[in-house]
């Protein structure tokens, strides 16, 4: 399962900051996924608890947070936002448009637990 290969690998980075923070537990871990990263949401919702069974992150809950796709027009160099199956420009309706923004998985932020206080890492 492609999720689960991704959690395991977004785990080394949580353990990571972790690690950093002196974190005793975290407790809620933040990702951004843009529409085109391929990563299907609800499957890396499934995959998470399996990857991070025994770990520091073991009781975390994983928030999702879905990011837009932003493209470029060529023709009028306009930025706006588009679907994934509709990658046209918002401004004049072009097809021809770089991505900028909406194929990418990242590690927003961390919530860890220390010995006594609670904290929030960014990542
Ligand atoms: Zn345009």
């Amino acid at each position: 399962m492609h999720e689960l290969s991704i959690c395991q690998s977004m785990l080394s980075q949580i353990e990571a900051v972790a690690r950093d923070n002196r974190a005793s537990a975290v407790h809620r871990v933040k990702v951004q996924i843009g529409p085109l990263s391929g990563v299907e949401p609800q499957l890396l919702q499934q995959a998470f608890p399996i990857a991070v069974a025994g770990s520091i992150a073991r009781d975390a809950i994983l928030d999702i947070e879905l990011l837009p796709i932003r493209i470029e027009c060529q023709q009028c160099g306009g930025e706006s936002e588009a679907t994934a199956n509709k990658l046209i420009c918002g401004h004049c309706g072009h097809w021809q448009t770089r991505l900028l923004s909406g194929d990418e998985m990242l590690l927003a932020s961390l919530e860890l637990d220390r010995a006594t206080n609670k904290k929030t890492a960014t990542c």
